[in-house]
């Protein structure tokens, strides 16, 4: 039997929300057969970062030539730097049946919504502002510029929630990643997505009965 296409899930929210460690969770599971759309940047590498893996660390001029080359489904220049996911291989994934999730901020998520509005939008939101600002504050990597800019934009960022379909307060990392495991389980749900597939099944069923 046909496998069903897979799913473009994208995870968005503010930064700082913990949209890296949730995803990070997701993509721990024994079980997991998600496929993580690696994003490109211009930002330099933090420590423990491994290129390929949790970014593609390029120059601005490699970027600048992926723009060109339409070879981004989607980019946005965040606080100074370039971020953008590659559109090699989304396709060929979503074709042969993965779910390919896309960890990306707000406006290139708009952006996505526009050229895939069939992908599953869900907004990570932090229990509150002062709790995004205490884990910016103790994540330890931004000048305390960076966080006051981070947290402008962050409340432009939560406006935006209602553009979503779903949204995932980030209380506790492993009550998030539950409720994205049961948000992507229920969409495969769909009758529009099974339809098909059980209408083949009913048709061959009759077909071998001779009616
Ligand atoms: P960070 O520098 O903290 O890793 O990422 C900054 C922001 O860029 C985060 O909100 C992160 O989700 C977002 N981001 C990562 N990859 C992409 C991408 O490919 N496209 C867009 N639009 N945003 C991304």
């Amino acid at each position: 039997m046909t496998k069903q296409r897979g799913l473009l899930v994208i995870l968005s929210g503010p930064s700082g929300v913990g949209k890296g460690t949730v995803r990070a969770a997701v993509f721990k599971q024994e079980d997991c057969e998600y496929v993580y759309s690696v994003s490109a940047t211009t930002r330099s590498a933090r420590p423990g970062e491994i290129d390929g893996k949790d970014y593609f660390f390029v120059k601005r001029e490699e970027f600048e030539s992926l723009i060109a080359n339409q070879a981004l489904l989607e980019y946005a220049e965040y606080v100074g730097n370039y971020y953008g996911t590659p559109l090699d291989n989304i396709e060929k994934n979503l074709a042969e049946g993965y779910d390919v999730f896309l960890e990306i901020e707000v406006q290139g998520a708009s952006k996505v919504r526009q050229r895939m509005p069939e992908g599953i939008f869900i907004f990570l939101a932090p229990p509150s502002l002062n709790e995004l600002e205490t884990r910016l504050v103790d994540r330890g990597t931004d000048s305390k510029e960076k966080i006051a800019q981070r947290m402008k934009q962050a409340k432009h960022e939560i406006e935006m929630m209602a553009e979503y379909d779903y949204v995932v307060v980030n209380d506790q990392v492993d009550n998030a990643v539950r409720k994205i495991n049961a948000i992507i389980e229920c969409e495969h749900l769909r009758v529009s997505r099974v339809i098909d597939k059980i209408q083949i099944g009913m048709d061959q069923y009759l077909n071998n009965k001779g009616e």
